[in-house]
């Protein structure tokens, strides 16, 4: 079995950052994804610009540096941290997911299933990096299971002169219904609340949602949630208390833009504990160590299932000095400094 001090599971930015750093630190580690590095972003549409600016999302120090000095896309992103990787030649065991995590002899038996079959690694001490955007939220209709019905699109061309229904109100929801008006599909929008919240919805983007609204190019149904989705039209039911109107909107494509959940079956796993709505994993903030000791959690993994996002990339730079610090006795006193606007 192969002994090391520390196993990172995960391989997105905060899991590659934190790699880094233990490489110049000198600290030996293993780094495991169940995918490929960045996977999360894999499932984004081509060419989503990540909202966040390219100096809150640049890691271990390297300048993320786009060409028209645009926030990063999603491909450039991809390709920055394959650039990391390669740089800093780091040892990432790619698509070798982690099924089992065991204590014992004062340390962890990670246990994993790469295709050549299980493999088991000895560790001292694991952080788990794991994210926190695993699966999409699912509708729990009749209809929702229906080939039209998508969580993730890759390309807005598919909907090309075709009608599509965009379910949700947030950012996902308004960056779906520009992305689609904007290569000529006929959208419209479904939400369960009165309007668009527009103080959670970016800056960039609510002017020209709401001005499409406004001349119904865009048209949106408020108060109203689907209730049934056929192949051709969506079942709406007024969400106001005493009604039951329901009424049909014709839909081609419907995309779920309802949010994304954690997979918190490693945290389970590992007995870590679990709070609140969110469900995040209890750890002390000091250290970024989970209330089992040995076990950290880096990244936006420690945000949980988010019902309101308040943890991004941007915050989660400090988790690489406050667990370094850990692993070495020391202490960290490296904090985030709230920035006026999060996640722009
Ligand atoms: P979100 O913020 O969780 O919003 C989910 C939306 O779906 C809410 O409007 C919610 O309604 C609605 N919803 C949830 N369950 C529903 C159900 N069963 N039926 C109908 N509606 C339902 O998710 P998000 O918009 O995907 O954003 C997630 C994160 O990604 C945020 O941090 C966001 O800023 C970020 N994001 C980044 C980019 C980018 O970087 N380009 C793009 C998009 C999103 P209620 O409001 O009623 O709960």
């Amino acid at each position: 079995m192969q002994r090391t001090d520390v196993a990172i599971i995960g391989a997105g930015p905060i899991g590659i950052e934190l790699a880094v750093r233990f490489k110049r630190e000198g600290i030996d580690y293993v780094q495991f994804d169940a995918k490929q590095v960045g996977a999360t972003m894999q499932w984004w549409p081509q060419g989503t610009r990540w909202f966040s600016s390219n100096d809150r999302i640049a890691i271990a120090g390297v300048p993320l540096i786009t060409p028209g000095q645009e926030k990063a896309t999603r491909e450039e992103y991809l390709a920055y941290l394959r650039q990391i990787v390669t740089q800093f030649d780091l040892d990432v065991r790619t698509y070798e997911p982690v099924t089992d995590i065991d204590r014992e002899d004062g340390g962890f038996v990670v246990t994993t299933e790469p295709a050549a079959g299980t493999t088991q690694t000895f560790a001292k001490r694991i952080v788990l990096a794991t994210g926190g955007t695993d699966r999409p939220r699912k509708l729990d209709i009749p209809g929702a299971d229906l080939p039209q019905v998508l969580h993730y699109y890759d390309d807005p061309h598919t909907f090309f002169r075709r009608k599509v229904l965009i379910l949700g109100g947030k950012n996902s929801a308004v960056e779906t219904a520009l992305r689609c008006h904007h290569v000529g599909a006929k959208v419209s929008l479904a939400h369960r609340q009165d309007a668009l919240p527009e103080s959670s919805i970016k800056y960039w983007l609510m002017p020209e949602m709401k001005g499409l609204l406004k001349r119904n190019t865009i048209e949106g149904y408020f108060n109203a949630e689907a209730v049934k989705i056929t192949p051709t039209h969506v079942t709406l039911k007024r969400t106001v208390a005493g009604s039951d109107e329901t009424f049909d909107v014709e839909a081609d494509f419907v995309l779920a833009m309802i949010g994304y959940e954690q997979d918190n079956r490693l945290f389970r796993l590992a007995g870590i504990e679990l709070t609140g709505d969110d469900q995040r994993p209890a750890f002390d903030e000091a250290t970024m160590q989970t209330n089992i000791p040995g076990i950290y959690v880096a990244g936006t993994a420690m945000g949980g299932t988010q019902q309101k996002y308040r943890v991004f990339l941007e915050n989660c730079h400090v988790h690489i000095d406050k667990i370094t610090a850990a692993l070495k006795g020391e202490t960290s006193d490296a904090e985030y400094v709230p920035t006026e606007i999060p996640e722009s």
